[in-house]
């Protein structure tokens, strides 16, 4: 008993001196949390975060085999953007975790493989990593289903979507990928990964090239969607 309260009081005091010297920063404004909250993010910025329901979960699903997380609102638009662009790749790590945990909760459905939507090589090169390939990873590991990395390939290096209407997308989207493990997808259910669902032009172009070899049960999960109806 003796023992166990000197334990504690070390733990309590080490706790102490390293939240001192490495406190817990915000994500999205950088201001130091004196009060710990799920996802290291402040009360204020939380705020904006709107998590979607079961029910809206289940609408989009029946409608688009998929679902999203969050709404795009103006908070999580600043996380992607340090994620992807501010070298901030670890975000990405804490986000794939919670996609997981609320992908589980949902319990919609189920796949034999995960893949993250691919970027050119160029661009990988130039950010030094793919985003979806993280959440992806971390989605992973909280589902226990395997990641294929490499067997959906962005053959085109596309022009950022940002400001495209939606035909403009298909268009700038169109054979811009291409699989290269064929044996590897057959026969199995898929969740592809993305960071942002917009129109769809993404995800559909992933899964037209996929449903190419005569794969059918292919899905998708995306961190974060710009519409809020379904
Ligand atoms: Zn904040």
């Amino acid at each position: 008993m003796v023992n166990k309260t000197i334990k504690g009081q070390f733990l309590y005091v080490i706790n102490k001196i390293l939240n001192f010297a490495y406190p817990d920063k915000c994500i999205v404004c950088n201001k130091i949390i004196y009060d710990t909250l799920d996802f290291a993010i402040c009360r204020y910025c939380i705020g904006d975060f709107y998590i979607f329901d079961r029910e809206i979960c289940e609408n989009n699903f029946e409608k688009n085999k998929g679902f999203s997380m969050f709404l795009y609102t103006e908070n999580i638009r600043k996380l992607i953007h340090a994620f992807k662009y501010d070298d901030c790749g670890y975000y990405a790590k804490v986000l794939g975790i919670k996609m997981g945990e609320f992908f589980m909760k949902q319990n919609l459905f189920s796949a034999d493989l995960i893949i993250p939507v691919p970027i050119h090589k160029k661009r990988r090169r130039k950010r030094g990593f793919n985003q979806s390939d993280i959440l992806a990873k971390e989605f992973s590991r909280v589902l226990g289903i395997p990641v294929d990395y490499n067997s959906l390939v962005r053959k085109k290096n596309t022009i950022v979507q940002f400001g495209l209407n939606k035909e403009e997308r298909i268009e700038n989207l169109k054979d811009a990928f291409m699989i290269v493990n064929k044996e590897k997808l057959i026969g199995k259910s898929i969740i592809i990964i993305d960071d942002i669902y917009t129109t769809g032009a993404t995800i559909n172009e992933c899964r037209k090239t996929i449903q190419s070899i005569g794969v059918q049960e292919i899905y998708y999960f995306t961190l974060s969607s710009t519409n809020d109806i379904c």
